[in-house]
């Protein structure tokens, strides 16, 4: 049975105190759900929040790491810091990293195995850009992007990894894939996960939606069957609309 995930990625926002304050708000207001709920604050902020967390079921995920164990790769971070401070979860191959730092497939693949290796939980973002989808090769795009980073694994990692379809056109534009889009694209993504491993697999793994999902439009997508929950930004950033979408789970 896969498992439904509300994720909010805080990018570079907020400093100590105002992660602190966040994250007491919403475990105070944190309504009764089945779902998974998941915060990415920056990496300086991971070890407060972890702490913060202590006991609440909100979980602390990173939103990147490094594919090297360790050495001199100024400014980074390993699997195993993460884990050090209680980190099990880390986003990798989010938009933002793919456009602005040049993550292609081939290091998103190593990173992938990197966390794997480690035995952390992969949240693995993906998804086509505007062109792509006005051209028509929205579905290819998606395809090449699961087949060069994920389709190596073996069937066993699977039950270790969270996809997350955010189309790049849809991400902090205020701009949102139709329920039906993302129903489409959730359904092709699951049946090419079915044609490379199996209907188990594909059926297992958690799919979450990303691209300015707001409370008013939560409740429609989550409702599409293949849609498990949702990658949240910018309205993650606000503990009530944060809380309004883990409702309309
Ligand atoms: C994201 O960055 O993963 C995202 C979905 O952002 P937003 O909700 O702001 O579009």
């Amino acid at each position: 049975m896969r498992s439904k995930i509300v994720a909010g990625n805080w990018k570079m926002n907020k400093n100590a105190a105002e992660t602190e304050a966040l994250l007491t708000e919403l475990a105070a207001k944190l309504p009764d759900t089945n779902a998974q709920v998941m915060v990415a604050p920056t990496f300086v902020n991971l070890a407060g929040a972890v702490r913060s967390l202590e006991s609440s079921v909100i979980q602390v995920i990173a939103q990147n790491m490094h594919f090297a164990e360790s050495g001199a790769y100024t400014g980074e971070i390993s699997a195993d810091m993460l884990l050090g401070i209680g980190v099990e979860t880390v986003i990798l191959g989010h938009s933002e990293r793919r456009a602005y730092f040049k993550e292609d497939d081939a290091i998103l693949a190593q990173k992938v195995k990197a966390a794997l290796d480690k035995n952390m939980k992969v949240m693995f973002c993906f998804g086509e850009e505007l062109e792509d989808r006005k051209s028509g090769n929205h579905f290819n795009v998606v395809e090449s992007q699961l087949k060069n980073a994920l389709f190596s694994l073996d069937a066993s990692a699977w039950s270790s990894i969270i996809l997350a379809y955010e189309p790049v056109w849809a991400i902090g534009t205020g701009e949102t894939a139709s329920p039906e889009q993302a129903q489409e694209m959730h359904a092709f993504i699951r049946k090419t996960i079915t044609d490379a491993y199996d209907a188990s697999i594909a059926g297992n793994v958690s799919i979450l939606y990303g691209g300015s999902v707001k409370p008013a439009n939560a409740k429609e997508i989550f409702g599409k069957p293949d849609v498990d929950g949702g990658l949240i930004g910018g309205a993650s950033l606000k503990a009530d609309d944060f809380v309004a979408i883990i409702e309309a789970i």
